[in-house]
């Protein structure tokens, strides 16, 4: 009997195992949870009008014409067939020799499958769709399966691809579906019938030759519980794991750093500021560690937050971490706090506060010298503050007692690497505290981030003064030059402006744009090409700078220290200044080439303005068609800013897998029925039971079943989503 671990090559052969492993299948357990994406019904017309270009399709049609001709051209022989679903009609070629086969297996009135790639044909008369040289299926031919199976069943499509078609794929579920133990059900029956889900073996056959759509439903439903319990189950250990852990109190002190520096704070804290800093303040004083997110718009004053927390565990005798995504966010963070703290931040130099205390930076490429100071600060103990790239990761960085690791924008950071600074504390596990304007919709926050405990700031600081952003036409030159003309006005008023091109422009080196899609089009703008322009044309006379990611650490950090100093008119950068950069008297940005950006980068792009007193204004400049999605995602942009909205817009246009951080690493997800979007209810169910299942059977003892599909889950897909995101 064919076991779900069991090789294709043994259940369904060689040849057809060799088409399934194109498909990134592998076992039969795979190749059973290969859905089909939708089911044929009997007289469910395939609309053929509507068929893409260039498609891969599988559609039931009836032959309405067969005609075969002679041709002077080689191969002498043609062969068309016309199909019809009745309303549409698609032209089946066949040419050569073989095209009598089909001549005979297709006589007019014939209902079939046909599958192939559609192919747009021009003429005189307009534009004809065909398939060359498809596969085909009569159905109700003289074969008493086919037969039935068109009289009964739903007929399965499977997503295909070339060489294998829908029903190659629905035969060889077929063999596993009839010979396999389909192993035992990782659900509880309790479970089951309080959610009333139907068992794993017949929602296997429920899904793949279902009756009727109930059953398809049904099947659906079950399986989509097994994706989000496993899942949950999984988080829900994860969760009480570091429950269990030890961390060192880190209760806030009456008097000390906390307290000098919210006396020196020039602003107010805002309402959610103080809120989130007491629930982070109540956090820190348990003796288990924190683990939780702060989320919150672009500008929303996240960082003071993170600081407050960091002194009051260096109040309390330790040590903080504070771990940013790059190194221009690393080195500003770095600044930036030097500065607010102010003598506070001169420990052990003279003029420095008695309690002062040191704030040392670490990046990967720092000098010889920086670097050795900060490690020694950082082992030492006299540094309270550590503030590093990635570099904080590596083994040798040692901290005297690092009591918490606080993690700004996480979406690049993962639980392995949070783990690996987790490592460096020594008497118990750090606190963990993870900042992120990207907003995320709660399914997400409940899967990919559903370890973590979440806090949010939901208002902005006063006085800010909202960003107005505009759609620009590059083909308009009356807008185009207004846009200039825009960054000149505030560049007279002494106020900063941002120039972002998708790309660098020295191509050695650089990955190739996305091919697939990109082929067709000109190469994204680049800095280097942009900016020289901009200084002999629209921008002549003001000082301009660059900055993208591959100039040295040393060269990125003086331009941002202009930049900031407001020695520069105008910053001409690639999305480096994404996330975090913080310079308040920028009050413009030009994005060229919108179109190339993603839905939430655009707007963390455009949140680096308008982060002071003046108004912010950004501009998306783009080719994009008026009707074109391209063109409809950026009018979204620029029709809201609430982030939150944008992220779900996000989502929806990405694969899910991409959120899941698939897409880095071109594997499959586990997720494949499960929807983030649409399927709320199940996840937050599915997790309110494995909490409850966890926490009676932590070890998973008497759910072996369940224990396995875990184990599987985290040895495959570990580092795919659970940790990567
Ligand atoms: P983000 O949440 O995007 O990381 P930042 O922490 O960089 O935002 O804060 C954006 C700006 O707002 C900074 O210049 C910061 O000093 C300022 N800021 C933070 N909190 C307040 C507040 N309560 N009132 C006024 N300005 C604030
Ligand atoms: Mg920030």
């Amino acid at each position: 009997m064919t076991t779900l671990e069991q090789p294709l090559v043994k259940a369904v052969g060689p040849k057809a195992a060799k088409k399934l492993a194109a498909l990134d299948l592998e076992t039969a357990g795979d190749l059973l949870r290969h859905y089909p994406r939708r089911y044929a019904q009997r007289g469910e017309l395939t609309d053929l009008d509507s068929l893409a270009e260039g498609e891969y399709v599988t559609v039931m049609a009836e032959v309405e014409k067969v005609q075969g001709r002679r041709i002077t051209r080689k191969p002498g022989y043609i062969l068309e067939v016309t199909v019809t679903d009745g309303s549409g009609r698609l032209t089946l070629t066949f040419f050569g020799k073989g095209a009598h086969i089909p001549e005979r297996d297709l006589p007019p009135g014939t209902r079939g499958l046909f599958a192939g790639k559609v192919t747009f044909y021009r003429s005189g008369r307009g534009v004809k769709r065909q398939l060359v040289h498809p596969e085909y299926k009569a159905v109700a031919g003289d074969s008493a399966d086919a037969a039935r199976e068109f009289a009964e069943e739903l007929i399965p499509v499977y997503p295909a691809t070339k060489g294998l078609t829908s029903w190659q794929i629905a035969d060889c579920v077929r063999l596993i579906l009839d010979g396999a133990d389909l192993g035992a059900d990782s659900l509880p029956d309790k479970l089951r019938k309080r959610h009333r889900l139907i068992g794993l073996a017949k929602a296997y056959h429920g899904i793949h030759r279902p009756q009727d759509m109930d059953e398809a439903w049904r099947a659906r439903r079950r399986l989509k519980w097994d994706e989000a319990f496993v899942l949950q189950t999984a988080l829900a250990q994860r969760r009480r794991a570091s429950a269990e852990l030890a961390a060192t109190p880190r209760p806030a002190g009456e008097k000390g750093l906390l307290a000098a520096f919210d006396a020196r704070l020039p602003f107010e804290l805002t309402e959610g500021q103080r809120e989130v800093g007491a629930e982070i303040a109540a956090d820190l004083a348990r003796t288990h560690p924190m683990h939780r997110l702060l989320q919150g718009d672009v500008g929303a004053g996240k960082t003071v937050v993170g600081l407050r927390a960091m002194l009051q565990v260096v109040d309390a005798g330790g040590q903080a971490a504070l771990l940013a995504p790059t190194e221009v966010l690393a080195q500003q963070h770095h600044r930036s706090i030097v500065a607010m703290l102010g003598p506070l931040a001169q420990g052990g130099q003279l003029g420095g506060a008695d309690d002062a205390t040191r704030v040392a930076l670490l990046t990967g490429s720092q000098g010889a010298k920086a670097r050795r100071e900060g490690l020694l600060d950082a082992a030492s103990g006299a540094a309270g503050i550590v503030v590093g790239t990635h570099a904080l990761l590596q083994e040798h960085v040692q901290f005297a007692d690092l009591g918490l690791v606080v993690i700004d924008e996480q979406h690049r950071f993962g639980v392995e690497q949070r783990d690996a600074l987790r490592e460096k504390a020594t008497g118990g596990r750090p606190h963990v505290l993870v900042m992120t304007a990207t907003p995320i919709p709660r399914t997400v926050a409940m899967t990919v981030y559903g370890d973590l405990d979440t806090s949010a700031l939901t208002q902005l600081p006063a006085g800010r003064s909202p960003i107005a952003t505009h759609v620009v036409p590059a083909g308009n030159r009356a807008y185009w030059d207004r846009s200039w003309q825009r960054i000149r006005e505030e560049a007279g008023q002494g106020r900063q402006a941002y120039v972002v091109c998708p790309r660098i422009g020295d191509e050695e080196g650089e990955p190739p744009p996305d091919a697939s899609e990109e082929e067709a089009r000109r190469p994204p703008l680049a800095v280097l090409d942009v900016a020289p322009k901009l200084t002999e044309g629209p921008l002549h006379g003001l000082r301009l700078g660059v900055l993208h990611g591959r100039m040295h650490p040393d060269e990125k950090d003086a331009v941002m220290r202009s930049f900031a100093a407001a020695e520069l008119d105008v910053l001409v950068a690639t999305t480096v200044i994404e996330v975090g950069v913080d310079v308040p008297n920028s009050t413009v940005m030009v994005v060229m080439d919108a179109d190339r950006f993603g839905v939430s980068q655009l707007h963390q792009l455009r949140g680096r303005v308008g982060r002071g007193r003046h108004a912010g204004l950004c501009l998306l400049v783009t080719e994009a068609a008026e009707e074109s999605k391209a063109r409809e995602r950026l009018d979204a942009v620029a029709s809201t800013l609430d982030g939150f909205e944008l992220s779900r817009l996000d989502l929806e246009q990405r694969r899910e897998g991409d959120v899941l951080g698939e897409s880095q690493s071109g594997r499959r997800s586990s997720l494949r029925l499960l929807t983030l979007l649409k399927d709320e209810d199940i996840i937050r169910e599915a997790r309110t039971e494995a909490t409850a299942l966890v926490d009676a059977d932590p070890e998973l003892r008497e759910h072996p079943a369940l224990a396995a599909e875990l184990a599987a889950l985290l040895d495959e897909e570990r580092a795919e989503y659970l940790e990567k995101a």
